[in-house]
């Protein structure tokens, strides 16, 4: 019994690097292939969370009351202060498809274009105008917030639309709230590898990596207000857990 127990856990890693460290070095750029000329249909089992018809899949991820931002030209767009945005429904293990886009450049380092995409509510995968901006590497486009540098920029310029394609393994708790398995994600950015089943130290912070905390299966799927104007569209989710 022991020996299975040992199979099924894996350590939580650590990082060698402080989070947010300016030395830390930057991926190359990779130019990637120019952005499609429209949002990228689902496949027939995903569950479809933005379209670009309403927000009805959407909640305020403050109180669960309507989603304060915004519909414009098939998109929906951050209305700066309304908020973070979460999903009705919640997921654990997914294939998850987002399409983005930062509004014209204002400001530089994690101004212009910050958002993110928090799967599970927990763990941010960095929206940011990473288009020849430098900032801090853990803190890019493609960069698991604070832990993980994406592996390329492969960032189109702002007015752009930019593509996720994410694959999460949600972490595995024991009875007693240890990790048995971290979260687990695979990143495509614009159909640029970017990481490649990389194990997360916990959820996200600023400036630290707080340990796991135990939490239920299933949770919403959360998008970031950082006080930009950016866009979304053609969002959707294939559940990996679903029976
Ligand atoms: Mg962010």
């Amino acid at each position: 019994m022991k020996a299975v127990l040992l199979m099924l856990t894996q350590a939580v890693p650590s990082i060698p690097w402080a989070p947010h460290d300016t030395t830390r070095p930057l991926p190359p750029v990779i130019h990637p292939a120019p952005a499609p000329a429209g949002p990228i249909a689902p496949p027939g089992d995903a569950v479809v969370l933005f379209s670009g018809a309403d927000l009805s899949a959407w909640a305020s991820a403050k109180d669960s009351g309507a989603a304060g931002w915004r519909l414009v030209d098939g998109a929906m767009e951050v209305v700066p202060g309304t908020g973070d945005i979460e999903t009705r429904q919640a997921f654990g293990d997914c294939q998850l498809h987002v399409e983005w886009m930062t509004p014209p450049r204002k400001g530089n380092d994690q101004e212009p274009g910050n958002s993110g995409v928090f799967l599970m509510s927990h763990y941010e995968v960095q929206v940011l105008d990473s288009y020849e901006n430098r900032t801090y590497a853990d803190g890019m486009a493609g960069a698991v917030y604070g832990q993980y540098p994406p592996l390329a920029n492969a960032s189109r310029p702002p007015l752009e639309w930019q593509t996720y394609d994410i694959v999460f393994r949600r972490p595995r708790f024991d009875a007693q709230g240890r990790v048995l398995t971290p979260a687990l994600v695979t990143i495509m950015y614009n159909g640029v590898l970017v990481q490649d089943h990389v194990a997360l130290t916990g959820p996200t912070a600023h400036m630290r990596r707080p340990p796991y905390e135990a939490h239920p299966d299933r949770q919403p799927l959360k998008l970031q207000d950082h006080g930009q104007k950016v866009r979304f569209r053609s969002i959707w989710i294939r559940d990996l857990e679903a029976p």
